[in-house]
């Protein structure tokens, strides 16, 4: 079954001066093709300005395309009615959690979601309790979130997602703030969200090491998807990733090296622990 879908997708942002006048038009996301599966795991991969976030914001009807089709849950973004419907299926998290949380305590904050769902008391409170322990933060729940570090507020707001029930969440640069501590709890509550709880998962990043763990990469450029594939192969590509302003994983680029100066490595190693495995094997 599909989960998100688009078809010829193009968005173009309309630039205007003081006066309203138009200056110019820019192509933020150009001719894509998507079709992701419910309980994927995606990495959209890319360098600033390449059109993650723009292509984002069409996953949960916050842009509606300037040509061509985006289906959620087989439902097209673009019909006012299922506006409601889709942000229920596909919920989004932001790169800064300041902007995010709203409660004071961090349980109501988590709340708030399926309370302006209409959810009974009841369920909220039940909702509360599973999304909060889903992202390792339940006994956090009476504590004021001003309190948090990044990486505890980052995973309070993915709670305040999940408590809808979402069948997919899309995370744009949700580490992008965060120190390297943060980053790896915020990843780790995102792959049990995938794994335990069969969520789809579309993550954006900048650091390709968070990729790893996903079962398809898609790397943006000037609006295109120009690489996708499984981590492996796409990580294999050193020379076309280095080309598109893309940092590969400090493992992956030293076995592309030892690769290169003749040791006989496969393609595509992507950490610290494969490559020590891959060369005990020589
Ligand atoms: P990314 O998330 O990969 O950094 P964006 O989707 O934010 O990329 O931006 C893609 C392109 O669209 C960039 O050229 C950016 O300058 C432009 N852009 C983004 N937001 C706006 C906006 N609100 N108005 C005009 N241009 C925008
Ligand atoms: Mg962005």
């Amino acid at each position: 079954m599909s989960m998100i879908k688009t078809k010829d997708l193009t968005f173009e942002y309309i630039r205007r001066d003081e006066e309203g006048n138009v200056e110019g038009i820019t192509k933020a996301v150009d001719d894509v093709n998507l079709n992701i599966r419910q309980g994927e795991f995606i990495t959209i991969l890319g360098h600033n300005g390449s059109g993650k976030s723009t292509l984002a914001k069409h996953l949960n009807a916050i842009l509606y395309p300037t040509e061509g089709t985006v289906w959620v849950d087989g439902k097209d973004t673009a019909e006012d009615e299922y506006l409601w419907d889709i942000r229920q299926s596909a919920g989004m998290v932001f790169q800064n959690p300041d902007n995010q949380i709203i409660g004071q305590v961090v349980e109501e904050d988590v709340g708030f979601g399926p309370e302006n769902m209409g959810v009974p008391t009841k369920e909220i409170w039940e909702r509360v309790e599973e999304s909060l322990k889903a992202v390792g933060m339940y006994e956090y729940r009476k504590h004021s979130p001003n309190k948090l570090s990044g990486g505890q507020k980052q995973r309070v707001s993915i709670a305040g997602v999940i408590a809808m029930h979402p069948k997919c969440i899309i995370l744009d640069e949700p580490t992008a703030m965060l120190d390297p501590k943060g980053r790896k709890e915020v990843i780790r509550a995102v792959r049990a969200l995938n794994d335990v709880e069969k969520v789809t998962v579309i993550l954006i990043t900048h650091y390709m090491e968070e990729a790893i763990y996903s079962d398809r990469v898609f790397v943006m450029d000037a609006g295109r998807i120009v690489m996708q594939g499984t981590p492996q192969q796409v990580f294999s590509q050193v020379e076309q990733l280095k080309e598109l302003r893309l940092d590969v994983p400090q493992a992956t680029l030293l076995a592309y090296e030892l690769k290169k100066a003749g040791l006989p490595l496969e393609d595509g190693i992507l950490s610290k622990e494969g490559l020590v495995e891959a060369l005990c094997r020589l």
